[in-house]
């Protein structure tokens, strides 16, 4: 057991935790007793990776950027980072509206359990457009004013703000090249050195990895709706996952094209990081695990994964998108709407712009899917219909988000000749130190 690659560790505490919570379900007392006990554990674990994610953004942004040395650089960067994951993401809003004009989930479901999901699930989804119309109300440019923090220490003490912490570090690193390298070597070393402990802390938190996904599934497990109602639901979370899985296909394949780097090597590289995004349902929980993997098994030098991770995180979700995309069409499909060409295409905009606008936690989707929803004048009422079947598809689809993130890492390292040879070429090495 104690050799056992790290992957293989967590897929194994994933599955205890399933079955644990499988026999647990078959007693009077056994879901209290996993909420009340199991589940604080994976919520500790969970607050610990999001307890890195600003300090981690912060040290190895500024210290990233200062090594760039030249700010043309980080503009080619920049520029390169965005375009492609504005690709990326409209290749994958395309494939999932291909599958769900093709497979036609929505006329699978019955008026009977049509009006039963949404009487079921109405409160829930009432929240989630609540939700939404508060992100509504804001003025066009909001989400421009936003990027600029008035204080960083706010900033910096709400997760939600990772964008504006981005933003100051970028800030931060460009005042480091600025000025005389003298004067500039104080700051970077210590900035060096802080970056250095807070990695060493992720390999901390990775050994508590396997036990923190074991809290996190079993209380998922006892806490998810009955069987009957994913039956209802098949049809539609056929097509979602069979988009999010020709995306994975996708991705290999584009590294293998640009990089030269297989599959095996990218997913072997990336698998902790996904089993954390299937099990957390949060690309920002996952980040800190993302840009190890990505720096130390996948050869992307810092200078890249700094700038291109947190910023993908909070902006790049293909995972998202996609399931935006069925989703609406799904939803109107099951209210018998036909949405011509038109409508459709309107939909690879918003649901490119809602999933860049989605924050990087469980069940953000699903708010931004409201405004899609209103675009596209299909009834929000709808998302009582995809309630039940959420979380499940929200792990696949940060899944997919985390794994986006990485292969855009990799050609961007590539197209500015920064990635090499991966530091930690054997699975477990750093942590077993
Ligand atoms: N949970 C997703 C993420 O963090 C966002 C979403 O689609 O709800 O990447």
């Amino acid at each position: 057991m104690k050799n056992l690659a790290l992957h293989w560790k967590i897929l194994i505490g994933m599955a205890l935790g399933i079955i644990f919570a499988l026999l647990m379900i078959n007693f009077d007392w056994g879901k209290d007793f996993v909420v009340e006990f199991i589940k604080p554990f994976g919520t500790i674990f969970i607050n610990s990776l999001k307890l890195i994610a600003v300090p981690l953004i912060l040290a190895s942004l500024i210290k990233g950027i200062s090594d760039l040395k030249d700010i043309s650089k980080l503009s080619q960067m920049g520029g390169r980072t965005i375009v492609t994951y504005i690709i990326t993401t409209i290749i994958a809003v395309t494939i999932g509206l291909t599958i769900v004009n093709i497979v036609k989930p929505g006329e699978t479901i019955s008026e009977e359990t049509r009006a039963e999901l949404v009487e079921s699930y109405s409160t829930a989804a009432d929240a989630k457009i609540a939700a939404a119309a508060e992100q509504k109300k804001a003025g066009k440019l909001q989400a421009l004013v936003d990027l600029v923090p008035s204080n960083i220490f706010k900033a910096a003490s709400d997760n939600g703000n990772m964008l504006q912490v981005i933003f100051f570090a970028i800030f931060f690193g460009i005042g480091l090249i600025l000025i005389p390298e003298e004067k500039a070597k104080p700051a970077k070393a210590f900035f060096d050195s802080f970056n250095e402990v807070i990695l060493k802390l992720i390999d901390l938190i990775m050994l508590a990895a396997p036990y923190g996904v074991f809290a996190l599934l079993a209380a998922l497990v006892v806490e998810s709706p009955s069987a009957d109602l994913f039956k209802a639901l098949a049809w539609y979370a056929i097509c979602v996952l069979l988009g999010l899985g020709l995306m994975m296909i996708i991705y290999s394949f584009i590294v293998y094209i640009f990089t030269k780097r297989t599959p095996k090597f990218f997913f072997e590289g990336i698998a902790p990081a996904q089993l954390l995004a299937f099990s957390t349902s949060s690309s920002a929980a996952t980040l800190p695990v993302t840009m190890e993997r990505v720096e130390e098994h996948m050869g992307v030098e810092e200078e890249v994964t700094s700038f291109v991770l947190p910023i993908g995180a909070t902006i790049n979700m293909d995972g998202t998108s996609l399931y935006q995309a069925v989703a609406a069409v799904f939803i109107a499909q099951a209210f018998g709407m036909n949405l011509g060409i038109e409508a459709q295409l309107a939909i690879i905009v918003t649901a490119t712009l809602a999933s860049i606008g989605s924050a990087a936690v469980p069940g953000a989707g699903m708010v931004m899917l409201v405004i899609v929803l209103g675009q596209a004048g299909i009834p929000e009422a709808g998302l009582a219909l995809i309630f039940a079947i959420d979380r499940p598809l929200d792990m696949c689809r940060t899944v997919v988000n985390v794994t986006g993130d990485a292969a855009v890492s990799m050609l961007v390292a590539k197209s500015v000749d920064k990635l090499g040879e991966p530091k930690i070429k054997n699975w477990d090495d750093n942590y077993k130190k």
